[in-house]
């Protein structure tokens, strides 16, 4: 493993407000912070880097949100000067439509890139009650802008029809949970982002979610799907945990935990 030029940045997006059922991820990163610093975990990542007093790794606080500013601009421009300083980012959202101006700053940096979309819902509503900027709209964006050359799904089991025609007019790869193989490996040619929406996984191990859907993956298939991505996993977003649907704190610490799982394969350079 060679020394690497880039840093990787944890960077706190605590925004909300196009959350179309329940407010509360805005208040995540902060949570998720307080148990990664809480002393309940090590600072070793299963794949052997070690986070502690590791000088490629960052933490950037929280960006701020301003009433007059679109809320793509409070996050595409901070993003774009990040990028520019060769510092990679793995936020913590936030509800999933901050992912949008994540990659438009994203693709300016890579001109090759592929998404991993993990998540319950394929988030490619072209409008979702009235606001095409919803936590239900924001590969539905990505796609219309070219953001990405690949985009690929899983987790999925709440699509409809107009979910069905999205994904055949945007030529996505959206893979079921209903015809889902535990140890299915992906082969990705070029750097990858990772949006990883946190009820994507089973609400058994992590019910801290609006959007509450049985019949989803295990943390372990996440952890071991991050470990095995075969491609430079150059940035990342773990989005949707909201605080006020949590148990015992079941999933700030998942949460937490992919944090440095997503660090640890972010930081290891080939
Ligand atoms: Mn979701
Ligand atoms: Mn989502």
């Amino acid at each position: 493993m060679m020394k690497s030029e880039f840093s990787v940045g944890l960077l706190g997006i605590p925004f909300d407000d196009n959350s179309s059922f329940e407010k509360g991820p805005a208040l995540a990163p902060d949570l998720i912070r307080k148990v990664l610093t809480s002393g309940s975990l090590n600072s070793a990542t299963e794949l052997g880097i070690e986070l502690k007093n590791n000088e490629q790794w960052l933490d950037l606080g929280n960006l701020s949100f301003s009433k007059e500013n679109h809320f793509i601009d409070d996050i595409y421009q901070p993003s774009l000067k990040f990028l520019a300083a060769n510092t990679r980012l793995l936020s913590m959202g936030g509800d999933h439509s901050i992912s949008h101006p994540l990659l438009k700053a994203y693709r300016e940096y890579f001109p090759k890139l592929n998404i991993l979309h993990i998540d319950a819902h394929s988030d490619l509503y072209d409008s979702f009650k009235g606001n095409r900027y919803a936590n239900a709209c924001p590969f539905a964006r990505v796609m219309e802008e070219g953001l990405c050359d690949r985009l690929v799904q899983i987790g999925i089991r709440t699509l409809n029809q107009h979910q069905r025609a999205q994904i055949d007019k945007f030529g996505v790869e959206s893979h079921e949970m209903k015809d889902w193989s535990t140890g299915t490996v992906f082969d990705f040619d070029g750097p990858v982002y990772l949006s990883l929406d946190i009820d994507g996984i089973d609400p058994a191990f992590a019910p801290g979610v609006s959007h509450r859907e049985p019949g989803g993956l295990t943390s372990r298939e996440v952890i071991n799907i991050i470990h095995q991505i075969n491609a430079p996993l150059v940035g990342a977003d773990i989005v949707e945990f909201n605080p006020h649907k949590d148990i015992d704190h079941m999933t700030s610490q998942l949460a937490a935990k992919l944090v440095k799982e997503i660090a640890g394969k972010m930081l290891i350079c080939d």
